[in-house]
């Protein structure tokens, strides 16, 4: 049995997802583990679950919630250091069915569902840190769901951190954000386990998998707003 952190960031009206993805999660996520859930959030509200860590994280504007998630890891690394793997989920995803010790590997990232059999929209700025060249070998991931051992994972996010706050420097913030910066990472530094397009299903964009882990259809600009 490990011990596995399950990631979630939900600030501002992101908190509304919470208990389902903690209630989806709880019956398919590693259910043969001992999964603790560290939750950055700034919502008041109190999710009855014993094994679920709080962590105070104050509601910033888009594209800030999703580009500092890195950071946010990377500041907590001395509580996160007790855990056997890390995986991050984003808030507004449900887990349908069973994610199990197939994802137990040192990185881990999921293909995404919008990119699948294509390279992908990376970064093609070259003075942005998450530039990727037109001939470079690319599967294109989400960032929606990712993980792997807990060193390797803080290792990556200290690296990513400093990339994106060094491109913000320079008046840069890459196109996609923290995938972008994570998309160039893992063609430097490959996955050793990549998980197929059921790990960040969308149901409008049908594949070849099995939905374990649905992404949540959203009104984008609602749930970013601050109104
Ligand atoms: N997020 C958040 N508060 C916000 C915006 C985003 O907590 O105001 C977090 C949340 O975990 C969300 C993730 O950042 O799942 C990624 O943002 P979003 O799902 O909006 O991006 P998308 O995957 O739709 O591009």
């Amino acid at each position: 049995m490990k011990n596995i952190g399950l990631l979630l960031i939900a600030t501002g009206k992101y908190d509304l997802f919470v208990p389902q993805l903690l209630d989806g999660a709880s019956k398919f996520f590693l259910a043969n583990h001992n999964v603790t859930y560290f939750l950055f959030t700034d919502s008041q509200k109190e999710f009855n679950v014993p094994n679920l860590i709080k962590i105070h994280e104050p509601h910033k504007p888009w594209p800030l919630p999703t580009l500092h998630r890195y950071k946010m890891f990377s500041n907590k690394r001395e509580i996160l250091y007790g855990q056997d793997y890390l995986f991050y989920c984003d808030v507004d995803m449900k887990f349908v069915n069973s994610v199990g010790d197939e994802i137990l590997s040192k990185s881990v990232s999921t293909i995404h569902p919008g990119h699948y059999g294509s390279r992908g929209d990376t970064e093609t700025n070259p003075d942005s840190l998450a530039y990727v060249g037109p001939k470079e070998k690319l599967i294109y991931f989400a960032g929606g769901f990712q993980g792997g051992e807990t060193e390797e994972f803080l290792r990556m996010s200290r690296e990513l951190s400093n990339r994106i706050d060094e491109d913000k420097k320079n008046g840069i913030i890459a196109k996609w954000h923290d995938e972008s910066h994570m998309n160039r990472w893992r063609i430097d530094n490959p996955p050793t386990k990549i998980l197929d397009c059921g790990y960040c299903f969308q149901a409008t964009l049908p594949r070849p998998h099995t939905p374990r882990i649905l992404a949540l259809e959203k009104d984008h600009k609602a749930f970013r707003s601050d109104e």
